[in-house]
């Protein structure tokens, strides 16, 4: 069997004996090859090492069994594997329990680990989405300007936050110029408002302004990620929409909204 890297064999190493409830040894613990062998002592031993030339990892050797017990104590199954094998359950549920992902440890990885270890490797995994999640948004300069050039008269507005080392994102607003034509040559003067939480690590809320159309389906008009739904930034979002889709006195506009938050002053209206 031949793995992509050195680093990727010892990966599929750890799991397997972490899943299959080994522990190794490893007396050959080198770039170019590694010789594990079964820190119960019996006869099973792999051997790999690098095809000439590099990076590909093989499987040179393996034989023997594992023929003492199983053990569900696992020094392999520390938190930074851990971290990697619960990131994607907490990149989707950031709020996951403890107890929760404990109990999915010892079922998918048939491994009994500490609350402490896990918290250790829930923060690990945490910490990675983040960074990576977080730099997602410095591309987003690029991102406006590739949709602009080939979506000419969009509007993208990207803000920061004031006064924050290093620039942090504030909030985005984003309408292609399609959008804006399906609301001005097919829909109804009649724009809904809505705004939800966004589910990710770095969360904030999605502000939307849907239009219907002749069919009566409905047409996304723009979109706003503000850190939080609240009058400012409502306001903010209706001007720089109006702008875009000419409002006042240029064109008239009912909108419909279920009470959002900051959008209609409580007892305002
Ligand atoms: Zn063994």
């Amino acid at each position: 069997m031949k793995f992509k890297s050195e680093t990727e064999f010892r990966e599929v190493l750890r799991d397997y004996n972490v899943r299959e409830g080994y522990e190794l040894l490893l007396p050959k613990n080198e770039n170019c090859r590694i010789t594990a062998v079964c820190k119960n002592g019996c006869n099973w031993r792999i051997h790999a090492s690098l095809i000439m030339g590099g990076p590909t990892f093989q499987i040179k050797t393996i034989k023997g069994e594992h023929t003492r017990a199983k053990s569900h104590v696992n020094k392999l199954a520390n938190y930074k594997y851990l971290a990697k094998r619960i990131e994607s359950i907490v990149r989707d549920n950031s709020d996951i329990k403890i107890d929760q992902l404990k109990n999915l440890i010892t079922r998918k990885c048939a491994v009994e680990v500490s609350k402490w270890k896990i918290i250790r490797a829930k923060k690990t995994a945490l910490q990675k989405i983040r960074g990576v999640d977080n730099l997602q948004y410095e591309l987003l300069w690029d991102y406006c300007e590739t949709v602009l050039q080939f979506n000419p008269n969009s509007k993208f507005v990207i803000r920061r936050k004031e006064d924050y080392d290093p620039p942090t994102f504030d909030k985005m607003y984003f309408s292609l110029q399609a959008m804006k034509n399906s609301l001005l040559s097919g829909c109804r003067p009649i724009i809904g408002l809505d705004g939800c939480f966004l589910k990710t690590v770095p969360g904030g809320q999605l502000l939307v302004a849907i239009g219907r159309d002749g069919n009566d389906n409905m047409i996304p008009i723009a979109l706003a990620v503000v850190q939080v739904e609240n009058r400012e930034n409502w306001t903010w979002f209706l001007r720089e929409l109006l702008d875009d889709i000419g409002g006042l006195g240029e064109n008239m506009w009912t909108f419909i909204s279920d009470i959002q938050k900051g959008l209609i002053e409580e007892g305002a209206y």
